[in-house]
């Protein structure tokens, strides 16, 4: 954290380094204090002890000198308990003691330490003089006792010199007594002296202190409130710093947008570049267009006209205004372009119906194109109009003579409905034939069988009567070979001809029989028709394999029939030389369901592939199995009352494939 700058507050580091300033000062001021005290206390000791073994030193030679006196007046006044010894003793003390004073040492009032001062060196030195003199004084006065009785000289002297010991021990101690005191006077003042300043001092530093301490809580005031303004920074900081990140983050991906964005902005740009060239492209298609369209405008058959459409004030069509129109439009109506160019339709037929202009309206105001034939009274022409919008609220019409084509189609129409009319005529006609031809058919196979019996009888009675024997061998001839013989042609005819009424008659119940169209199940149909060839499969061990069939739209019976026929032929054409093999398949192709039945029998040759759905026909009658000709005739009729076809691939000697279309479900 930055605190260099903080408004005004010291720094931290500042701080504690003054704190620790005053502490370290204060600390000193409290030790100088102790060592003050300490060095008085010492110094008042030190005196004490300095001066007092001095006063007393002094007192005891004072104390000394009269004991010593004393003593001396009682040894000369008579009284012998006393010794001169003890006198000498006692001076020696005294001496002792000043000689203390001067050189120091221990005694018994304590250690005296050896003076400084010479004035009172040379007092000490005084009384060491003095105390001399006295013993001296004394010796004479012990000598000669005659010469010193009171009153003498010598006595004099004595006392003058003791009376000098005494003053100058006095003046010693009181000197000391002295100095003791002016030790005490400069002690006290020192002592007034430092305490002062160590209160003083103590004051200042306790100014000091609280001025530091006021001003260091007030910076911690400021402090704190600084650090929770700088918490606040920091969490605003903090957010903001979050949102900047956020703000990043929406920056890049701001960023990757943008990127896509140029990118696909390069590659709009690109798309652009390539459209504009489509664009020119498409310019120069659209001028060579529009070249081919005014070509077309003016070359085409058909009739071109475009119209702008003209509303009322609600909006709904009432009027229309031509344009433009082509060559073949003025050949077609007799209009011409200078005409009717420019103006509208009410302009220019007043009585046109509302109808067209809504039709066209409608075609103009929605873009939905229309398409319609129409037959104008006025010109006696069917025309086949188409009407679109070219542009919005423009419209274009298109139109085509078709009077020709209604002509044509009337005429089909006609002929469709005499086609009909003359096969419900032939359908009956050969139903007739077919029918009503059987029964002379059976009247000449009857009397065929008649005119046999009587051949037979004729030859029995040519057995029995005479007749000449040329005429019985010609009459025999006759019975028994040309007649017979006739007869058998006549017989086999009539077969013939029944076996075709009956062909004719199956043929024209297939074509005419009503059919009742529904979803078949083929499989199923399949199915039932390959129970009924059963036995005729297991006789030939022949391999019929059913695949899944789709369904289809048909008349259950007359489909049964086709696949009867089919399955039935793909049985009987089978070849010889190798086992039958039938496939039954089918599929859905666009809106039919296709059909197959494949075997792998004899097959049919190119040239006959048609053929063999007409009526009769057979391939190899003689060679060939039982058959009329008849079941793919059937088959292809039954197929076209169906909407449906049969076609035949095939291979001779490989095997063919019949396909039926049928309409799907
Ligand atoms: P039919 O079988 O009674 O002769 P169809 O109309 O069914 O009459 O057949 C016509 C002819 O087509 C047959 O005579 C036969 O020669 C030929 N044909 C029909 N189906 C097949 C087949 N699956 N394989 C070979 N030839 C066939």
């Amino acid at each position: 954290m930055d605190t260099r700058d903080n408004g005004g507050l010291k720094q931290p580091a500042d701080d504690r380094s003054k704190l620790l300033l005053i502490y370290v000062l204060a600390g000193l001021v409290a030790a100088v204090v102790l060592l003050s005290m300490t060095y008085i206390l010492l110094t008042g000791i030190r005196i004490a002890a300095r001066r007092t073994p001095q006063i007393e030193a002094a007192a005891e030679i004072n104390l000394e000198a009269t004991h010593a006196h004393l003593r001396f007046e009682e040894l000369i006044s008579g009284d012998k308990t006393e010794d001169i010894s003890e006198v000498w003793r006692l001076i020696d003390i005294a001496d002792s003691y000043a000689r203390t004073l001067l050189e120091g040492g221990e005694t018994e009032v304590g250690k005296v330490l050896p003076l400084r001062d010479a004035h009172v060196r040379q007092s000490v030195e005084e009384i060491q003089s003095q105390l001399a003199q006295f013993r001296r004084i004394t010796q004479q006065r012990y000598e000669t006792p005659a010469e010193s009785g009171i009153g003498s000289e010598m006595e004099q002297e004595y006392d003058k010199v003791y009376t000098q010991v005494l003053l100058k021990a006095s003046a010693m101690k009181t000197i000391f007594q002295k100095k003791i005191r002016a030790d005490l006077t400069r002690f006290r003042i020192a002592q007034t002296v430092l305490i002062a300043l160590a209160v003083g001092l103590f004051i200042t530093v306790a100014f000091v202190f609280d001025f530091f301490i006021r001003r260091h809580l007030r910076d911690e005031r400021r402090l704190h409130a600084f650090n929770q303004q700088l918490q606040a920074s920091e969490q605003q900081l903090r957010a903001a710093n979050q949102q900047l990140q956020a703000g990043e983050q929406q920056l890049r991906a701001a960023n990757q947008q943008l990127t896509a964005s140029e990118q696909q902005l390069r590659a709009y740009n690109q798309q652009l570049q390539a459209s504009k060239q489509q664009l020119r492209a498409s310019n120069q298609q659209l001028a060579a267009r529009e070249k081919e369209y005014r070509l077309l405008f003016n070359e085409m058959i058909s009739g071109l006209a475009v119209h702008e459409i003209i509303c009322d004030d609600k909006g709904n069509p009432c009027d229309y205004r031509f344009l433009d129109i082509n060559p073949a439009f003025e050949k077609l109506t007799g209009l011409k372009k200078k005409d009717v160019a420019g103006n509208t339709i009410r302009q220019i037929m007043p009585t046109i119906e509302a109808f067209w202009i809504d039709t066209y309206g409608k075609v103009a105001l929605t873009g939905e194109a229309t398409h319609f034939e129409h037959y104008n009274r006025t010109l006696a022409k069917h025309f086949d109009v188409i009407a679109y919008m070219p542009k919005p609220g423009q419209f274009a019409v298109i139109f085509n003579d078709i009077t020709e084509r209604k002509r044509a189609e009337a005429e089909m129409q006609r002929l469709n409905k005499s086609l009909s009319v003359k096969n419900k005529e032939l359908q009956g006609i050969v139903y007739i034939a077919s029918h009503d031809l059987r029964s002379p058919l059976v009247n000449i196979q009857g009397f065929s069988g008649e005119l046999n019996g009587h051949c037979r009888d004729l030859r029995r009675l040519l057995d029995t009567r005479d007749i000449s024997d040329e005429l019985r061998k010609e009459m025999i001839s006759l019975v028994s070979r040309d007649i017979p013989e006739a007869l058998e042609f006549i017989s086999a005819g009539t077969e013939k001809m029944k076996a075709l009424l009956a062909g004719l008659l199956h043929v024209s119940r297939a074509g005419s029989v009503d059919i009742d169209v529904k979803e078949l199940d083929m499989k199923e149909l399949l199915e039932s028709v390959i129970a009924a060839t059963q036995f005729q499969i297991d006789d030939m061990k022949a391999k019929v394999t059913l695949e899944d069939l789709p369904p289809c739209l048909g008349d259950a019976d007359q489909i049964n029939q086709v696949f009867s026929n089919l399955v039935s032929n793909a049985l009987k054409y089978s070849s010889q030389d190798r086992e039958a093999a039938v496939r039954i398949w089918g599929e859905v192709s666009d809106d039919s369901a296709v059909y197959c039945v494949e075997d792998n029998g004899l097959g049919i040759h190119d040239d006959h592939k048609e053929k063999i759905f007409e009526i009769f026909h057979r391939l190899d009658p003689k060679n060939s199995p039982d058959g009329e000709g008849l079941g793919l005739t059937i088959v292809s009729r039954i197929l076209d009352r169906h909407d449906g076809r049969v076609w035949v691939e095939s291979e001779p000697d490989k095997g063919s494939r019949f396909f039926i279309s049928l309409p799907k479900v």
